[in-house]
């Protein structure tokens, strides 16, 4: 039985409480134990010391654009961003084309990934038929294939009716229903956040409100049905106070905030001189609204933090701002960003910032892993707190170049990810 021993790291397990120098002893796929001087008897051994050992982290939110858009993303390079972004597992959102809303597109992406994926991939199905917000698709042939969350993501599903009937039939079959909250008649042509940057700039807005009127409808729908609703990028303070509000009184209700929303505002767009990188939706938020999100990432009303990588190429967008294709992509910055962003300023502890990254991603989709505990999939990201790197899009894995983080200096990167007890990816210049 081949083994391997992660000797010396300081181990940051949220789900068992653990924050201390121990060690991991993996056995093939699996964690075998974890404890302080651990013997080797045979396994070969890791030298981690002054580097982090987590849980692989989860992110609950990736466009991986295959089937049908190869040219922005394979799930191949998706997951190998994935892994050098310190992911051990993605959810592949449904809008590919064609929309994964059936169980044979289900298994043909699991297929793919099982072939050529550097990470775990969970695809998550479509709520209703292509996407188009009318019927629902068949939930039940979607769970057994292999979905693990319902999602019609891009898109809102605007009739409260359909909302209402798909978080009864999800519940049915233990699916979390996963919503994009935009009201769409007051965000037609918006490119940007409406407020007064985009009055200067002279460019249509989406209004706040039109994102935290569907976060309250779904909140209370899901308190209606009894279903659990998740509330996708999640970007306003009104939005979060809904979220808040709705789960003092028990609803479940969960929610993601993104790092472009945690650490950019509407003024990115002026500064950049119509940059298209700032362009994604929900679009980047006044600095109130950024400000109410990290409080409710530090009070616990945001459960997890998840990329929203949305890969295009170049073409779709090297146009007018009000032309260019909505996202950015995210895997292989997001972990850095938090690193330096929220514990390298202090706005949050390590076991707190791995609990949104990875516990609680599994926790929300029901998801193995998450933990370090004996007899979970050996899944481990590790980082390294003290490491400095400048954000090179140019060496990016994945097919996307599209983030307005190019150039920043941050401290705190993955080291290396293993996935199933194997090494995934690790940093170039990774001692071990
Ligand atoms: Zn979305
Ligand atoms: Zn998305």
């Amino acid at each position: 039985m081949s083994r391997l021993l992660l000797k010396g790291g300081r181990v940051v397990d949220p789900a068992q409480g653990i924050d201390a120098t121990l060690d991991v002893l993996i056995a093939e796929e699996t964690i075998e134990e974890v404890g302080p001087r651990l013997q080797a008897r045979g396994a070969q051994v890791l030298d981690l010391k002054g580097l982090v050992v987590c849980p692989g982290f989860v992110d609950v939110h990736t466009h991986l654009r295959e089937p049908g858009r190869e040219d922005k993303e394979t799930i191949a390079t998706g997951t190998r961003a994935a892994a050098a972004g310190g992911f051990t597992a993605v959810c592949a959102m449904p809008n590919t084309e064609p929309v994964n809303d059936n169980a044979g597109i289900t298994l043909s992406i699991l297929e793919k990934a099982r072939a050529e994926g550097a990470v775990r991939v969970y695809p998550i199905g479509a709520i209703t038929r292509g996407s188009r917000g009318e019927e629902l698709a068949e939930y039940g042939d979607l769970r057994e294939a292999g979905c693990v969350a319902v999602s019609d993501d891009g898109r809102p599903v605007a009739s409260a009716r359909v909302m209402r009937r798909a978080l009864e039939y999800a519940t049915a079959f233990d699916l979390v229903v996963i919503d994009h909250c935009e009201e769409p008649t007051l965000s037609e042509r918006a490119c940007m956040n409406e407020g007064p940057v985009s009055t200067i700039l002279g460019l249509r807005g989406a209004p706040a409100a039109g994102e935290a009127i569907m976060v309250e409808r779904d909140v209370l729908l899901a308190e209606l049905t009894g279903g659990r609703v998740h509330i996708a990028h999640i970007s306003t303070a009104a939005s979060v106070d809904a979220v808040r509000r709705g789960k003092a009184r028990g609803v479940g209700v969960t929610a993601e905030a993104t790092p472009h929303h945690l650490f950019l505002t509407d003024e990115a767009v002026r500064e950049t001189g119509y940059d298209t990188s700032t362009k994604m939706n929900p679009p980047l938020r006044s600095e109130a609204d950024r400000q109410a999100l990290v409080a409710a990432v530090q009070d616990g009303t945001v459960d997890c933090i998840a990329t929203d990588h949305a890969p295009h190429t170049v073409d779709d967008k090297k146009v007018e701002y009000d032309q260019a294709a909505f996202g950015i992509v995210g895997l292989e910055t997001a972990v850095a960003l938090c690193l330096d962003r929220l514990l390298g300023a202090g706005l949050l502890e390590l076991p707190h910032l791995v609990a949104l990254l990875s516990t609680n991603p599994a926790k929300v989709l029901g998801l193995p892993g998450g933990t370090l505990a004996a007899g979970a999939p050996a899944d481990v990201t590790v980082l390294d707190l003290g490491k400095k790197r400048q954000v090179d899009p140019k060496h990016f894995e994945s097919k996307g170049r599209n983030t307005p983080f190019g150039g920043w200096i941050l401290k705190g990167w993955p080291a290396m990810t293993l996935v199933g007890g194997r090494i995934a990816w690790k940093d170039p210049r990774f001692r071990a």
